[in-house]
């Protein structure tokens, strides 16, 4: 048979179980380039009369090469793609430190509102009023939350809230007039605290964690003496990222500020917390606030998410613009150095104003969850993350069994051992069972780490399949079935991809293969 009669996967070696490749619904979808003809077109456009090209000889003389489609054929690739992701929506993704929650469709309806959806961020402020009070109330709800002074709503993730933080440290000091260049990063912490570090010029010095998992006061003493007058600020996460509540966090915020530097608290768990702890209330300085992770707004494919970043009494005065301040007249847009309510503003993070749908989202979930249901929401994670625990305690192992877990629970790879199974085996199996694995190999200071976090949204009954399930894999792999892991994902449209060649060396543009290739592959 011609190659050119085939389909590009049919044609496609090596030669699949089924004629076209497909798995019943698991289809296998080539790129638009290699599916698309030039002669086909779902768009009928008359041919311009009299049409003379304006471009003194630079119009284009070959044709553009677009992948052609029909409507169907082009609706069809997009609609199967998005069908190859795995999602909140379609199970439960226990992604430890990520809080991968239920989006309640209440908050989608909200965000699509014409008011909050249409508008454009240079429109007259007198006709956005509405959307400017929403952030302004979804801010003073933060602000309450945290028990802290102000708070900048334009960062748009957590890693842009972080440094939005450490820029409002860096203005502090600076009008203190103090170059304090060290900061202080305890070694479980997530990768984007020491990277937000650096990029502000700072040097990161690591902070211990004693054998529990946590930090002591003394332990940071100890580092902050031995760089007196030179620490600017720590950064530490709480619950920390081994899923423990740092018991001497106070201890820890008068050490830092005693020896001159701000405590910038990484707010990505603050889930575990919600509304039962005011960061404020432990000396914390300032925190990013993750509304794709404890508001229950999507992570989005790398965004939007939304990272607002609460400041306190003695770094508000740098808050970034743009302002939104509440005056007798309505909502009005602080967007100049120098106004009354702007003092010293380090800059801007943004062009305008930050994610309004995601606004919209976080301040639906919490009218819908009130105070009351916004404390039930922490007490339900810890609870999820503690029966998970109670689950599975007996087969797998825990690195820091003396504390409870608070909204994740870690285990380590020892229960694996003599198994010649890794962790990233036992997380490939998950993926045959139907789930996304969790959070392996973070953090960094647990060997094969294995962090749990299954949030609040999950009801029991899926609980106890993924409980279940986990349970049978150990059984399986302490039976020493290595064919369930050493070749997992066996019912994946793909299996083990090399992943650091894919992060390393992306493959990102599409070549046209030589006819010779094309002729070969048909045979
Ligand atoms: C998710 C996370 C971040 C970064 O947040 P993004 O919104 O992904 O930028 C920072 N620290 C911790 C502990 C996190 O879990």
């Amino acid at each position: 048979m011609s190659g050119d009669l085939l389909h590009p996967i049919a044609a496609m070696k090596p030669k699949r179980e089924t004629f076209t490749g497909n798995h019943a619904l698991a289809i296998e979808e080539p790129l638009l380039f290699e599916i698309g003809r030039a002669d086909i077109s779902g768009v009928d456009v008359e041919e311009p009369e009299d049409f003379a090209p304006r471009l003194g000889g630079h119009e284009r003389k070959a044709a553009l090469d677009l992948p052609a489609l029909s409507e169907p054929e082009a609706m069809r690739h997009y609609v199967r793609l998005s069908q190859k992701n795995y999602a909140i929506d379609m199970g439960i993704y226990p992604l430890g430190s990520c809080t991968m929650k239920h989006n309640p469709r209440l908050n989608e309806q909200m965000a699509r509102l014409p008011g909050f959806a249409d508008i454009h961020p240079l429109q007259p402020v007198s006709t956005v009023q509405g959307a400017l009070e929403l952030i302004h109330e979804c801010g003073r709800y933060l602000i309450t939350l945290t028990g802290m002074a102000s708070v900048a709503m334009s960062p748009k993730a957590g890693a842009h809230g972080e440094l939005c933080g450490m820029m409002a440290i860096k203005a502090a000091l600076k009008a203190r007039g103090e170059d304090r260049r060290v900061v202080l990063v305890p070694e479980s912490a997530h990768g984007t605290n020491p990277a937000t570090a650096a990029l502000l010029g700072f040097k990161v010095v690591t902070v211990r964690a004693g054998p529990d998992g946590t930090v002591s006061a003394e332990a940071v003493r100890e580092v902050a003496n031995a760089h007196e007058g030179e620490v600017a600020a720590i950064m530490l996460t709480n619950p920390n990222t081994c899923g423990l509540f740092e018991p001497q966090i106070c201890e820890i915020a008068d050490v830092v500020h005693a020896a001159g530097g701000y405590f910038y608290c990484d707010g990505a768990n603050l889930n575990a917390i919600l509304a039962k702890v005011r960061p404020g209330d432990l000396g914390v300085d300032a925190m990013h606030i993750n509304l794709h992770k404890t508001f229950s707004t999507p992570h989005g494919g790398g965004g939007p998410g939304a990272g607002p970043t609460v400041l306190s009494e003695a770094l508000a005065p740098y808050a970034p613009l743009p302002l939104i301040a509440s005056t007798e007249e309505g909502y009005r847009l602080v967007e100049t150095e120098g106004a009354a309510e702007a003092e010293a503003p380090f800059g801007r993070m943004t062009a305008f104003h930050g994610q309004m749908g995601m606004f919209v989202r976080a301040f639906a979930w919490m009218l819908s969850h009130g105070a009351d249901g916004m404390q039930k929401v922490a007490e339900d994670a810890v609870l999820n993350a503690n029966y998970v625990r109670a689950g599975l305690a007996d087969l797998m192992s825990l690195p820091f069994p003396d504390h409870p877990s608070m909204h994740e629970v870690l285990f380590d790879d020892d229960f694996l051992e003599g198994t010649g199974i890794s962790t990233l085996d036992f997380a490939k199996a998950m993926i045959d069972e139907g789930f996304h694995p969790m959070t392996v190999y973070f953090p960094l200071v647990v060997s094969g780490a294995m962090l749990i976090e299954p949030t609040e949204s999950e009801s029991r009954a899926s609980l106890d399949l993924f409980v279940a399930a986990l349970r049978d894999l150990i059984f399986a792999a302490r039976r020493g079935e290595s064919e369930r892991f050493e070749n997992a994902p066996r019912f994946a449209p793909r299996r083990r991809l090399d992943e650091t060649s894919a992060a390393r060396k992306p493959v990102l543009r599409w070549e046209r293969p030589e006819p010779e290739e094309q002729a070969e592959a048909a045979e």
